[in-house]
């Protein structure tokens, strides 16, 4: 791949674009790499071409871009994060830096799983852009798996399937979500990855040539309306996905419809239904199999009217009638809004990805503790530490250890004796940040909280345990005095 073609790319999104820095970037990242080669044998500067390639195909703004294209310079070559400020500014930099940090997974095992979660956690909380060039720095890993030992391949994949797709999809980016696992499935599942090429390479043919004939019928019948349409085509299903729907359905293939789709994209909400109208007068539809996520979206936002129909030749086919902001959301996900120029720290809605992830990261290590009666009112004033196990806890910006003993339980802040952040022991009054790994030492011979932990303490949960127990001692200390008498 070369420049130019990554030029093009962006040219075709904004033809406007000024492509002066994202050349000067490839300039700088090309002569940082130079004589650093693949495990494939290609030029390193293919993968951060690749890289921006994917970002840019996702309509990103041009810094994402810019820093796809730098992202590996400080970590593997002599040019450090600073060169990288200093040429392409405090922006971008800041994206670099978050992806070099998120590169560095020392565990294995289960450990290794926690760490990542909990780096892809922190990196999201801090900056989402730095999400997205993972995943696009992560596609080509796995576009390029092939030249990696068996091992690697298998835990590069298993990462994808279990980490990345998930979050992917909870950011409602179906487009990368669906590459990534399509790339992973071969090497995660290589048996079932062949039975379900295999499956999909013979039933496509037949099933494509009945698409094309409905398609030509559903573009007449939408003209004779007056429904205006963006696109009328038929897709694919991929292949993980197919997977994950033939274990669903007990491996029974006839189960599945939606091998092919037909997908419409129509100008608004009223025309959608116009046209799942018009489509249910054409074909008769499958009883059960409508779903309507426009009135009721998925909880990543996704919207869409399905239905399955049967179609010419009784051949049963998926149906999906959106708007075109509906697709770009559903394709893009978070990244859609900068298509639309919004902030990328626009308020709500990325606190509710937030809590939703927290959700999600809930379920996976089925703590009661996590998150617990948490109302997250501005994100923007709140910090995610972590516990040694990995569980996540959100604690109001300037929060200290003590914060997070009660936070935990009143009895692990009342006997809070010492505190680890990070492996070093640090004082209990210290300020926590983003991503810190905290670990409590208690003492279990202590009688309570120290009150003058009240002089730091941030947390309405921590000060109210500290004050109720300097009332009581300090209401048992009187009678002792009284009772002498
Ligand atoms: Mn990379």
């Amino acid at each position: 791949m070369t420049i130019r073609q990554l030029l093009e790319t962006i040219k075709k999104n904004d033809p406007k674009a000024d492509l002066s820095l994202v050349s000067k970037a490839y300039d700088f990242a090309e002569k940082a790499h130079r004589g650093q080669k693949r495990s494939t044998g290609d030029d390193y500067i293919q993968h951060c071409l690749h890289t921006a390639k994917t970002l840019s195909e996702l309509n990103l703004p041009l810094p994402i871009i810019i820093a796809g294209l730098l992202h590996d310079v400080p970590e593997d070559t002599e040019k450090t994060l600073e060169d990288v400020k200093k040429h392409f500014g405090t922006d971008v930099a800041k994206m670099v830096e978050g992806i070099t940090k998120l590169s560095r997974i020392k565990y294995r095992g289960i450990d290794r799983y926690v760490e990542n979660l909990r780096k892809m956690f922190v990196a999201m909380a801090q900056d989402i852009r730095v999400i997205l060039i993972k995943f696009a720095d992560r596609l080509h890993n796995l576009q390029t798996l092939y030249a990696q030992p068996a091992n690697k391949q298998k835990r590069t994949a298993m990462e994808t399937l279990e980490i990345y797709a998930p979050i992917a999809n909870r950011l409602g980016i179906g487009e990368l979500q669906a590459r990534l696992e399509d790339a992973a499935f071969k090497y995660a599942y290589p048996d079932e990855f062949i039975n379900i090429e295999q499956l999909i390479k013979k039933n496509f043919p037949i099933k494509k040539k009945n698409l094309n004939n409905m398609i030509r019928k559903a573009k007449t019948k939408l003209d004779k309306q007056g429904i205006k349409y963006y696109d009328i085509y038929g897709r694919t299903k991929h292949y993980y996905s197919f997977y994950r729907k033939f274990l669903k359905f007990n491996k029974d293939v006839t189960q599945i419809y939606d091998l092919v789709a037909l997908r419409i994209v129509v100008d608004s909400v009223a025309d959608c239904y116009a046209v799942m109208g018009i489509i249910h007068n054409t074909w008769p539809p499958i009883k059960g199999r409508i779903k309507d996520y426009i009135a009721q979206p998925k909880p990543n936002g996704y919207q869409s009217l399905h239905t399955a129909v049967f179609g010419d030749d009784q051949e049963i086919v998926e149906i999906q009638i959106r708007t075109q902001k509906m697709h770009e959301q559903a394709e893009l996900g978070v990244a859609s809004h900068w298509l639309y120029k919004e902030s990328p720290k626009a308020g709500k809605k990325e606190v509710d990805w937030m809590l939703e992830l927290a959700d999600w990261l809930k379920e996976i290590k089925d703590n009661s503790k996590f998150l617990e009666g948490a109302k997250i009112d501005v994100f923007q004033n709140r910090i995610f530490v972590f516990t040694p196990r990995g569980d996540v806890i959100d604690l109001p910006e300037g929060a200290t250890p003590i914060d997070f003993a009660f936070h935990i339980h009143t009895e692990i802040g009342n006997k809070c004796a010492q505190v680890m952040i990070n492996n070093q022991i640090s004082s209990l009054d210290k300020k926590l940040n983003n991503g810190d790994v905290v670990q409590i030492v208690t003492d279990k011979n202590r009688k309570g909280p120290n009150p003058e932990w009240l002089k730091f303490v941030k947390t309405r949960t921590a000060r109210s345990h500290i004050e109720v127990y300097k009332n009581k001692s300090w209401k048992k200390f009187i009678p002792k005095f009284s009772n002498k008498k």
